[in-house]
């Protein structure tokens, strides 16, 4: 499989190809547009006859790697983030051009700005006569999807996965937005990997499809999940393939495990096991709020859209400058099962008014530990919230100035060590003086004071809660563990 392999300056990193996926609403063309760039792929390799989806595949384009999950479907995304397996780095909205938004369009935006992922939309049917892609993008607008040309700089491409039109145009875009991503992961490191598809097979017994974050998948290796493990027996790339090894962002078909696995799991060697808990902390917005604002995530659903606008202006005004509303999804309608898992990954809580949850949504919610709430006046829904916002200041009064646990740690060859961690309560600022903290040991392992913050390459002067980031200390503390605790004082 081909691979781009660079060596920054820094670090002994390499940088791995977009894992992508596709969301929209039914019927807007994402199997036609996941076949046609999977066809043009096996035309190009000349393989024998098209071969068994795994659920992911790999496309090359311009001679670099575009990783495709191809089980569209906003359900199968958010469940994968709730068990903290975010499997994808760019989600391409499909919005057909002769439909405009649709419900499922408008579900699927906010689970992907739930998710905090990067987003590609792609304006699909084109080829349709009479259709004005202008009108979806102001639909788009209407939507808070901002893209280039109106107002914002969303990368939206028209195509046709009928004709093919426009989607050379589109991996282009896909590659371009990865560069900016600069996603690296290092082959020789600890492996990490995501379960997208798992089944138990007459003939070979439980298996999955991962795709590998980080580190190396080898047959023979131990790997586990958070409650299944095993030995790889065999790997079976996208083509057909049996292969030894995987490596950063392949998809490939694991067998050797005792029980299926769940989908949207992640998967660890060994050395990486800590991951396995702590990852489910790291669910969320990526988002860093000002120091001491709460923020309360709200699924607003009501009978028509008069109420639903009335309903907004009236909550608005409960907002103060320490506590805000965040709307996840405002959309008229009886509440939804989608509505439920978006609301269990973002912690949020789901009002109706006016709207039905049925028996099923109700029983799916009690699962997830999720509030859903339904009024027929007004004012105890307002009341309600008011509470719920007072309740959420309290909370944060008493809470610590900033906690984060460590996720892994990266040594540079400049010799400092970097603590990659998420915030799990407070902020983090450059600059905090801060105790690291262990497990089973009493005292703090290190006094010391936060050198430089980073997300992703940037250094950044603030880190809020449910945020993963880079920890510089100072002076360096090159014991710091996976696991350990980092309490500002
Ligand atoms: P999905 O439900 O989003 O996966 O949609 P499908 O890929 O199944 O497509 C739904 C229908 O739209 C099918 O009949 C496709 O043949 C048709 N379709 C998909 N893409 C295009 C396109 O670009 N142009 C035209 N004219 N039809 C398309």
């Amino acid at each position: 499989m081909p691979k781009e392999k660079k060596v920054s300056t820094t670090e002994q990193v390499f940088v791995r190809p977009p894992i992508v996926t596709i969301m929209g609403h039914v019927d807007h063309g994402k199997t036609s547009l996941l076949d046609y760039i999977r066809k043009a792929q096996v035309a190009q390799k000349e393989y024998g006859g098209i071969t068994q989806s795994i659920g992911a595949y790999q496309a090359s384009h311009n001679g670099k790697t575009i990783t495709f999950i191809d089980t569209p479907g906003h359900a199968a995304f958010t469940e994968m983030r709730i068990r903290g397996g975010k499997a994808a780095d760019i989600v391409v909205l499909v919005v057909s051009a002769d439909d405009g938004v649709m419900p499922q369009t408008k579900e699927s935006i906010s689970h992907i700005k739930a998710s905090g992922t990067q987003m590609i939309v792609a304006i699909n049917k084109i080829d349709v006569a009479g259709v004005d892609p202008n009108k979806v993008k102001q639909q788009l607008a209407e939507n808070e999807v901002l893209v280039e040309g109106w107002g914002g700089e969303i990368i939206c491409c028209e195509v046709s996965a009928k004709t093919g039109a426009g989607i050379d145009k589109l991996l282009d875009s896909i590659l371009a937005l990865a560069e900016i991503l600069e996603l690296k992961a290092d082959p020789a490191g600890d492996l990490e990997g995501v379960v997208i598809e798992s089944k138990l097979d007459s003939k070979r017994g439980p298996i999955f499809t991962g795709i590998v974050k980080n580190g190396t998948l080898r047959t023979g290796g131990e790997v586990f999940t958070t409650e299944v493990s095993g030995k790889v027996r065999a790997l079976v790339a996208f083509d057909g393939t049996v292969v030894k090894e995987a490596g950063p962002s392949d998809p490939v078909e694991v067998s050797g495990f005792s029980k299926v696995p769940k989908a949207g799991d992640i998967f660890v060697d060994e050395k990486n096991k800590g991951l396995l808990d702590l990852k489910a902390l790291a669910t969320g917005p990526a988002e860093a709020y000002a120091e001491g604002v709460k923020v309360v995530n709200l699924i607003l659903r009501a009978d028509t859209q008069g109420s639903l606008e009335a309903l907004e202006g009236a909550l608005r005004k409960l907002e103060s400058d320490e506590g805000k509303l965040k709307f996840l999804l405002k959309t008229p309608g009886d509440i939804t099962e989608s509505d439920v898992l978006l609301a269990h990954s973002s912690r949020g809580l789901i009002l109706g008014f006016n709207s039905k949850a049925s028996s099923k949504v109700v029983e799916l919610a009690e699962s997830h530990k999720v509030q859903v709430r339904t009024y027929k006046i007004i004012y105890e829904l307002l009341d309600d919230v008011e509470n719920v916002l007072k309740e959420a200041l309290f909370k944060e009064e008493i809470k610590v100035k900033g906690l984060a646990k460590v996720l892994r740690v990266f040594p540079l060859e400049s010799g400092d060590v970097v603590a990659g961690s998420v915030v799990l309560g407070g902020v983090l600022r450059p600059s905090n003086k801060v105790v690291v903290k262990r497990e089973g040991v009493e005292e703090p392992l290190y006094t010391g004071k936060v050198k430089e913050l980073r997300r992703n390459k940037d250094i950044v002067n603030v880190i809020g809660k449910d945020v993963e980031c880079g920890v510089f200390l100072s002076p360096n503390f090159k014991d710091i563990k996976t696991g350990d605790l980092i309490e500002v004082l």
